[in-house]
């Protein structure tokens, strides 16, 4: 009984910690907003994914300040208005946004649209799945790097160490090249450009 006291004590003072942690983050990052990206969420053609859990999975992995948040970018879901469309696609509807560029068997961003691959988001990658990481990883990774092409990234082909965290831009759903898997932008790929 009283350790049970003592630990709800301790498990409070570390839940307050975090959250003035949380807090102190987010006034860093609140000062520090260079561009606000307003977004709307869609799906194009028919898909297995959730259309409600996308957009829950969108804002977080937006809010998160290991994300694109630290490259000063803020992400505000709007109804209309939207510079940025993401979208749950239909593979087949990828493909079709731009014949030349994208592929059924990936996410694609065209210009103003982000498209994110259903059977992609359903069923991550065989590069993800090999090594045992979890689809909320895939999942943020597919945001982050279809995201990071609209702030004006291309493509990154090699990690900075020798199996180091793969840079967001790499293309990790087709094969890690040796990297770890890494949902997250890395300190070098925090700019913007074009916007
Ligand atoms: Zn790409």
């Amino acid at each position: 009984m009283f350790s049970g006291i003592v630990s709800l004590a301790v498990a409070k003072e570390v839940a307050t910690a975090q959250l003035e942690a949380q807090q102190l983050a987010d006034a860093h990052y609140v000062k520090n907003v260079q561009y606000v990206i307003r977004y709307d969420i869609s799906t194009r053609g028919e898909v297995k994914g959730d259309i409600e859990e996308f957009r829950r999975v969108v804002a977080e992995t937006y809010a998160d300040h290991r994300g694109w948040m630290r490259a000063g970018v803020k992400f505000e879901e709007v109804e209309s208005g939207a510079q940025l469309h993401v979208i749950l696609a239909n593979p087949a509807e990828v493909e079709a946004a731009s014949p030349w560029v994208c592929s059924s068997k990936l996410s694609c961003q065209v210009g103003q649209l982000a498209l994110i691959n259903d059977d992609r988001w359903m069923n991550a990658s065989d590069s993800y799945n090999a090594l045992n990481v979890s689809l909320a990883d895939y999942r943020r990774m597919v945001i982050n790097h279809e995201t990071g092409h609209y702030l004006g990234h291309g493509h990154i082909v090699s990690c900075e160490t020798e199996a180091g965290l793969a840079p967001i831009m790499l293309q990790q759903s087709t094969g890690l090249r040796g990297c770890s898997p890494n949902p997250w932008p890395l300190p070098s790929e925090l700019w913007v450009s074009g916007l």
